[in-house]
């Protein structure tokens, strides 16, 4: 089994509370490559440029994951500027420099084409639809965007929701999708767009995933699933977090004989989980230096904090 994940491998400069940092490794292709190759084989078709060096491709390789649909371009890699005033569950963008990805048509490796699994992350949605019309054979389409393509680029965005199995976004980037104030209300609305099944992002709050008709081939036996956030003393950067609940979530899911309802809502567990991990630290730091015991001992933190017994 194997994961494709198409989106970002940029560099970060990231202001929070906690300080500042220039240029770190990031990008959420990066981050969901990260976490996910803890629990599977991950393949990444992104465009980097000059700027990135052996060392930060061995941060992904050292993990085990295939960069071979990484391509070098000249110029320089995507950067993004953010900050975190007050807020830590929402980054203002303050700079987005496309950069490499300008002019970036995505081939995919023919080594690639037999994954099964399909992971859209944050990227210009033409990028994600022409991956996405390259690998037809897929078993699951995942996918998140952020606020910079539903504003500016809405109809190709729609293209890409129409294909999709599941959406992840965040609360403030479904309620501008939808263009509504009431989560549940712009929950049901997305889900007229396309995805099956819609996973809701809280930062700090933990995730809910509402579920369609069409989630799990209409045998759906609950509307909704929330899955808590670890509660963490310190949070230095939540950047990547959202990517790294996506890859704790996706990696899990692919790596399982079947999409159940039980496997899911055990996989948005251990996307919370991964989300935990990333925070921590500022960029990849603290998700390059974790085991799988740790990720283990969390998750069974999270159950327990989550769990009431029957009557
Ligand atoms: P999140 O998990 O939502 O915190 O995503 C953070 C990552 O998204 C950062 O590492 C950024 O490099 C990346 N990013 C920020 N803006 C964009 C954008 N417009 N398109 C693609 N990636 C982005």
């Amino acid at each position: 089994m194997s994961i494709l994940v198409v989106g970002s491998v940029a560099f970060d400069s990231i202001e929070t509370p906690h300080g500042q940092v220039e240029r770190c490794l990031g990008g959420a292709a990066t981050h969901f490559a990260l976490a996910a190759s803890f629990f599977t084989q991950v393949r990444v078709i992104a465009v980097v440029g000059e700027d990135f060096s052996a060392q930060h491709e061995a941060v992904l390789t050292a993990r085990g994951i295939d960069t071979a649909g990484i391509e070098h371009a000249q110029g320089n890699s995507f950067h993004w500027r953010g900050a975190y005033q007050g807020n830590l569950n929402e980054a203002q963008t303050l700079q987005t420099d496309l950069n490499v990805f300008a002019s970036f048509q995505p081939k995919i490796p023919a080594a690639y084409v037999d994954s099964e699994y399909l992971f859209l992350a944050n990227i210009d949605p033409v990028l994600q639809s022409q991956v996405r019309g390259q690998m037809p054979k897929v078993r699951m389409v995942c996918g998140d965007t952020m606020n910079y393509w539903i504003t500016g680029h809405a109809d190709k965005l729609a293209q890409v929701l129409r294909g999709l199995d599941t959406l992840l976004i965040n609360d403030g980037e479904a309620k501008l999708l939808a263009d509504q104030p009431n989560l549940v209300t712009a929950a049901e609305r997305i889900l007229q767009m396309g995805p099956k099944t819609l996973i809701i992002k809280h930062g700090e709050y933990g995730a809910t995933a509402f579920f369609s008709e069409r989630s799990f081939a209409g045998k759906l036996r609950q509307r909704f699933f929330r899955v808590p956030a670890l509660p963490l003393a310190e949070v230095v950067d939540p950047t990547g977090a959202g990517d790294s609940f996506a890859g704790g979530f996706f990696g899990y899911l692919s790596a399982q004989p079947e999409l159940t309802l039980a496997t899911f809502q055990r996989a948005m567990f251990y996307g919370s989980v991964m989300g935990s991990f990333a925070v921590e630290r500022f960029g990849t730091e603290r998700m390059q230096q974790i085991t799988r015991a740790e990720i283990d001992q969390r998750f069974a933190f999270l159950r327990e904090l989550s769990h009431l017994e029957a009557d």
